[in-house]
């Protein structure tokens, strides 16, 4: 049984040196517990959080322990109820071959579901991550202005392709012109801005004639010093992440900006809601689910998935994320099925 631990906590960026892959005897499932083979493992921003051991609203993953991360894996043996060899379960078992999980922990995949790794993506976290965010704090109007960036991500696109369906317009942000052109020819956004481009907050404001009513925030940085002075009154900010900022070790050169932010907030009256999807919407799971599931088979929500192929690819592709290498959203596949 393969593992990936953490070894040491990076300062600033990560470095494969920060893992240690590992061989560990096969776990034995004890009674309510199932024995799992990864298929799938999820690679995601929020990693790089658990890496450091920084204040957090999920603790850190110590030193010496299985990375944690999202997985769709098949059941080898059964000691749970409910659970036969063979099924798909999607559930939270890290980064390694074979893990045990109760069956409390664990969803199994229905039989209708094509591609099981979808669980990781449009029809498992991220998604629903767009869609409450997006719905329940964004809450876009038809004829709106709705801005995302990482927008060819399996959060941002999301959000795009919703704020469409909603009848709003949508204007993305990503890294590249290949990036740009996929969101507004594949996702549908009305236009797509490249935020390498030297006159990137020029490019935004041409395309945010009429403001912005609602910024779905997903990086920080210098997108959001754009979209600041193009926020409409009574705008609304989900603040969903800041993934240009996670591997920072400490605040970015300039001026305090904050005196500028508050002062926007207060005479824009713009509203700005953090969340953290499974503790404050766990219950909401269900009807996304369903929701999801028939905008997918109406064909009205597009999924790009890429897949890294072995274990011990997991640390490279977690900074391909982090650096906005991947394009679409970024799983591995650790087995076959
Ligand atoms: P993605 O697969 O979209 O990967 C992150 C993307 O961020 C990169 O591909 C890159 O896209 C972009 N990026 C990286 N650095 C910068 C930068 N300096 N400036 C602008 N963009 C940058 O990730 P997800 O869709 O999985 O996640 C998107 C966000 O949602 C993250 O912030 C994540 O932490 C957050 N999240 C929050 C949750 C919650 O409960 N609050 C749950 C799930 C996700 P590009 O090349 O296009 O710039």
């Amino acid at each position: 049984n393969r593992q990936l631990l953490l070894a040491s906590r990076p300062q600033g960026r990560p470095t494969v040196d920060n893992f240690t892959l590992t061989e560990a005897p096969l776990p034995k499932p004890a009674k309510g517990q199932v024995l799992l083979r990864t298929v799938f493992l999820s690679i995601d921003p929020y990693m790089r959080g658990r890496m450091s051991d920084a204040e957090s609203y999920a603790a850190p993953v110590a030193l010496g322990d299985v990375m944690v991360g999202g997985t769709v894996s098949r059941v080898v043996s059964s000691q749970a109820d409910g659970f036969e060899s063979g099924d798909w379960v999607v559930g939270f078992t890290g980064w390694q071959d074979y893990a045990t999980a109760s069956g409390e922990g664990l969803v199994k995949l229905p039989s209708s579901l094509a591609e099981p790794s979808h669980a990781l993506g449009i029809l498992g976290m991220p998604g629903f991550t767009a869609y409450m965010g997006l719905l329940d704090i964004g809450k876009p109007q038809a004829g709106e202005t709705v801005v995302v960036a990482a927008a060819t991500g399996p959060v941002g696109a999301t959000v795009g392709q919703i704020a469409k369906i909603k009848g709003a317009r949508a204007v993305g942000v990503a890294g590249g012109p290949e990036k740009c052109r996929y969101a507004v020819e594949t996702l549908g956004f009305d236009a797509c801005l490249d935020h390498k481009a030297p006159d990137f907050a020029e490019q935004l404001k041409a395309a945010c004639g009429d403001g912005i009513d609602v910024y779905f925030e997903n990086v920080g940085g210098k997108v959001f010093d754009a979209v600041m002075p193009l926020l409409n009154t009574k705008a609304r900010i989900p603040l969903c992440g800041m993934v240009s900022m996670y591997n920072s070790t400490g605040l970015p050169d300039g001026p305090d900006r904050l005196p500028l932010l508050m002062g926007t907030l207060l005479k824009k009256r713009v509203s700005v809601k953090g969340f953290i999807v499974f503790d404050d919407y766990g219950p909401e799971m269900p009807e996304f689910m369903q929701q999801m599931s028939q905008w997918l088979s109406e064909g009205k929500v597009h999924y790009r998935e890429q897949q890294v192929e072995g274990l011990e690819q997991a640390p490279q592709a977690l900074f391909d994320v982090l650096d906005g290498k991947n394009f679409g959203k970024l799983v591995v596949r650790v087995g076959p099925d």
